[in-house]
């Protein structure tokens, strides 16, 4: 069986949700809901047709309050014709960081989540992206619970699907340094690998840390000079196309950044390169957790990840 290499582009309709979190209770800024309306409507509009001349199936995760707010672009998006709604996972309701949620919080969430998703398009989720890739402890065992197939935020490898496991509180003991060390040299603990398929995320291929510029974020950038971006990009598929059988490269957008003109045409010039190479597919998260589970492509073994650390 000859290279394979599965390119899933995931796009995060963020819109005005990520703008709503701002995690300090104060209310939104009205200039950052504006950037989050372009988002919504230009930004989606201008990737559903780059998506449709590079004929590309995406994955879209949509936060609920993109749906409710933006029923008629987000139906732009279910409608399109080329499957990538069925393909969707969930994103939070107003991109809230699900690892400062309580357990009931998360869960009610998820609950609110799945019931938007299911009344827009009559079909239970398939999968899951934490907003921020921030999960909680319990992330991996609640989506278990609702019949979450795949997640898309853990970063124990960068270009292989594994099964997912908690991070769990009580399996890491953090320095303290009003303690006796004794009480803290302790190693890891084994996780429970949960029922999730991991798609794995990757901030070193995300449009938003580079290209959107806020003085509100200072782990955001802005300004960088896309070919740049382009060639880091580049750069890594290399490398795993080099290294690798077969792998996934997910690549993470926003319509709101990667809508953009300039971000746009850098798109272009990286589908064009991507398909230079052999057994480059485009493939949805959905299908890669498929595979996964078909044994049709390898991933990444739970014993050398999903159960950090292997028993001595
Ligand atoms: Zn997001």
């Amino acid at each position: 069986m000859g290279k394979r290499a599965l390119v899933c582009y995931c796009v995060d309709v963020d819109a005005c949700a990520g703008w709503l979190n701002t995690t300090t209770g104060k209310s939104a800024n009205a200039s950052d809901v504006s950037r989050g309306i372009f988002g919504a409507n230009v930004g989606t509009d201008r990737l559903l047709k780059f998506f449709d001349e590079q004929n590309i199936k995406a994955s879209w995760f949509m936060p609920s309050h993109s749906i409710q707010s933006f029923p008629k672009q987000m139906a732009k998006v279910r409608d399109a014709g080329h499957e990538m709604w069925v393909n969707s996972g969930l994103h939070g309701y107003t991109h809230e960081y699900v690892s400062r949620l309580t357990e009931e919080q998360e869960r009610k969430v998820m609950a609110k989540s799945i019931e938007v998703y299911k009344s827009f398009t009559g079909k239970h989720p398939k999968g899951w992206a934490a907003p921020a890739w921030e999960v909680s402890p319990r992330s991996m065992k609640v989506l278990e619970d609702f019949g979450i197939e795949y997640d898309h935020s853990l970063m124990h490898h960068d270009c292989q699907p594994y099964w997912a496991s908690d991070v769990t509180e009580n399996s890491v003991v953090p320095t303290n340094y009003d303690a006796d060390p004794g009480t803290w040299m302790v190693p890891m603990k084994q996780n429970t690998v949960r029922n999730v398929v991991e798609i794995p995320a990757n901030w070193n291929v995300d449009d938003w840390p580079p290209f959107q510029f806020s003085t509100r974020n200072p782990g955001t950038h802005g300004y960088v000079n896309p070919k740049d971006v382009l060639e880091q990009w580049q750069d890594q598929f290399r490398f795993f196309y080099r290294e690798n059988e077969s792998f996934v490269f997910p690549i993470s957008i926003h319509p709101q950044v990667s809508g953009k003109s300039n971000i746009i045409l850098m798109h272009e010039k990286m589908v064009e390169f991507l398909r230079s190479h052999e057994g480059v597919e485009f493939v949805t998260a959905a299908q890669v957790c498929d595979e996964f589970k078909a044994g049709t492509i390898a991933g990444c073994s739970t014993m050398e990840l999903g159960a950090l650390p292997p028993k001595l």
